[in-house]
C-alpha cells in the first residue's frame, strides 16, 4: 500500500472523529484514551455516550450526551450512530470518522490517509469485517422484502466517510433515518452505514489495510509499522487476549491494551513516557 500523493491538504480541525462509548466504559476504556491519543487531538474528537458524568465533561469539552438508551441493543447503537451523523452535518468538516472506545486512532496517520482523497467526492474507507458481502433481507413495504448484499467496514476498526458522501446519504441517514433505516435491515449500526452506502447509493467501499480491530490478530501488526497504522485496537479475539505486539516501555501487566507503549513510540516526547527507552 503505497502512500497516495496529498490530493488536498487537510488541517486536524477538518477532520470530525466520533468515539462510541457507554457510561459503564467511561472509566474503564475511555480515560485510556483521553491520556494517549485524545490528548494530542482534542479538537477533532468527539465523545458520544449515554449517561452524565461530570468528572469526563472537565476533561474534555467535547462530549455530546445522546439520550440513547445505555443498552448494547441493535437500537441504542443505531441511536447513537445516528447522532454523530448529525452532529458531523452540523459540524461542516471535511470528514466523518467513527472509532469505538478501544480504538487508538493514529491522526497523524489519519490525516494522511484522508489528505489523499478528495473529501467532496464519495469516500468511504474503512476495513471489512467479513471476506464476502454480507447478505440481508431489505424491507421494501409492508409485507414484501428482498435479497440484499453489500460491502461494509467494521465499527470496530474505524471508518471514514467523505463529507461528499455523507450529504448523500443524508434522505437515509439524517434526523431519524438512520434508525428507521436500520430497522429496514434488522442489522447493527456499521452495516446500516454499509447498506446506505452500497446499496442504496452505490458507492464502493475503499477497503484499507491500516485499520484494525481486535476481531484480528493484532499480533501480526509489525512494530516497524505502527506510524502507518490509521487505528489500533485491544480486546478478544478467538476467546484470546489480543493485543498489538509491542516491548515497551511498559509492562504488559502495567499497560494490557499497549496502548501508552504505542503512544509513547509515536509520540516520545509525552511527559509522562520515559525519556531513556530504547524500543
Ligand atoms: N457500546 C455501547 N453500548 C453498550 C455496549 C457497548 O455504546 O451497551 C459501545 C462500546 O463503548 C464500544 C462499542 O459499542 O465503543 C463496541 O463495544 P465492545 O467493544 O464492548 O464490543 P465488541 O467490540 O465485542 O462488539
Ligand atoms: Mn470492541
Amino acid at each position: 500500500s503505497h502512500p497516495r500523493p496529498p490530493a488536498e491538504s487537510l488541517a486536524p480541525h477538518d477532520v470530525f472523529i466520533a468515539v462510541k462509548t457507554t457510561k459503564k466504559f467511561h472509566r474503564a476504556r475511555l480515560d485510556l484514551l483521553l491520556e494517549t491519543w485524545i490528548s494530542r487531538h482534542k479538537e477533532m474528537t468527539f465523545i458520544f455516550t449515554d449517561g452524565e458524568d461530570e468528572a469526563l465533561a472537565r476533561r474534555t469539552g467535547n462530549v455530546v450526551n445522546t439520550n440513547c438508551s445505555a443498552a448494547h441493543s441493535r437500537q441504542a447503537l443505531s441511536c447513537k450512530m445516528a447522532v454523530e451523523y448529525d452532529r458531523f452535518i452540523e459540524s461542516g468538516r471535511k470528514w466523518f470518522c467513527h472509532v469505538d472506545d478501544d480504538n487508538y486512532v493514529n491522526v497523524r496517520a489519519l490525516l494522511r490517509l484522508l489528505a489523499s482523497y478528495p473529501h467532496t467526492q464519495d469516500v468511504y474507507l474503512g476495513k471489512p469485517s467479513l471476506d464476502r458481502p454480507i447478505q440481508a433481507t431489505e424491507r421494501v413495504s409492508e409485507n414484501k422484502v428482498r435479497p440484499v448484499h453489500f460491502w461494509f467496514a467494521t465499527g470496530g476498526a474505524g471508518f471514514c466517510i467523505s463529507r461528499g458522501l455523507a450529504l448523500k446519504m443524508s434522505p437515509w441517514a439524517s434526523g431519524g433515518h438512520f434508525m428507521s433505516t436500520a430497522e429496514r435491515i434488522r442489522l447493527p449500526d456499521d452495516c446500516t452505514i454499509g447498506y446506505i452506502v452500497e446499496a442504496l447509493l452505490g458507492v464502493p467501499l475503499v477497503r484499507s489495510g491500516l485499520f484494525h480491530s481486535h476481531l484480528e490478530n493484532l499480533q501480526q501488526v509489525p512494530t516497524s509499522e505502527l506510524h502507518e497504522q490509521v487505528t489500533l485496537s485491544y480486546g478478544m479475539f478467538e476467546s484470546k487476549r489480543n493485543a498489538v505486539h509491542i516491548k515497551g516501555p511498559f509492562s504488559v501487566e502495567a499497560d494490557p491494551s499497549r496502548f501508552r507503549s504505542i503512544h509513547c513510540h509515536l509520540y516520545p516526547d509525552t511527559p509522562w513516557c520515559p525519556r531513556t527507552a530504547t524500543f
